[in-house]
């Protein structure tokens, strides 16, 4: 089945954007870090298979080990299912997420956020980087072009749209993520055809 994954570090808005487009309820998990597994759910709109892969990084009250494993599982779920994977979905909250890279940016250490983005685009796997929570975000265009800098796309940033999705998943607010997946899932038909 053609599919659509989503990943990003817990806490963004994953399951929210996941309701949001799926029009599916989704189970949270009283616990950080209890969903395993990736969830699979049909995207109404399209005959495509939306996963939700479980959240990374930093959670509270998760052992750095367990981290860990969770990210291992994320990265092994997405290589073993490259060919099939349309779209992959990268969640960021647009508050806070250029602020977290640069904390985490140094000599031998890679923000996971960065990581997973370039880890995508390696194996070809046409890349939308959901820029959640923009309801929060008081300088829209500073930020979203402070993120394009460091992803390595040149700024501005509106020049990435079928990249740069600013969005609000809790006010219902995805169309720039809509648009740009769309035009990924379009051009992965009409390579088909051709
Ligand atoms: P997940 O861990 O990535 O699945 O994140 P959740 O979907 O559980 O959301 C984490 C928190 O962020 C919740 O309190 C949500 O209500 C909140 N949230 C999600 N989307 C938005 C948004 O667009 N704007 C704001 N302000 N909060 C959001």
């Amino acid at each position: 089945d053609a599919e659509v994954v989503l990943v990003g570090r817990s806490n963004v808005g994953k399951s929210t954007l996941m309701r949001e487009i799926t029009g599916h309820s989704v189970s949270t998990g009283s616990k950080p870090g209890v969903t395993k597994k990736p969830n699979h759910f049909d995207w109404v709109s399209e005959s495509f298979v939306v996963t939700d892969l479980p959240g990374f990084g930093f959670m509270s009250g998760v052992p750095e080990e367990r981290r860990e494993q969770i990210k291992t599982d994320v990265v092994r779920y997405v290589e073993a299912n490259a060919e099939q994977i349309l779209v992959g979905v990268l969640v960021v909250d647009g508050k806070s997420v250029v602020d977290i890279i640069d904390r985490h940016s140094g000599p031998d250490e890679i923000p996971h956020d960065v990581e997973m983005f370039h880890f995508l685009r390696e194996l070809e796997i046409p890349t939308v980087v959901a820029v959640n929570k923009m309801d929060k975000v008081d300088d829209r265009d500073e930020r979203l072009d402070a993120l394009c800098d460091r992803l390595g796309l040149l700024p501005p940033w509106q020049q990435w749209q079928e990249v740069i999705a600013p969005i609000s998943a809790k006010r219902e607010q995805t169309e720039a993520f809509d648009e740009a997946v769309r035009h990924h899932l379009h051009e992965a038909k009409r390579d088909d055809l051709f």
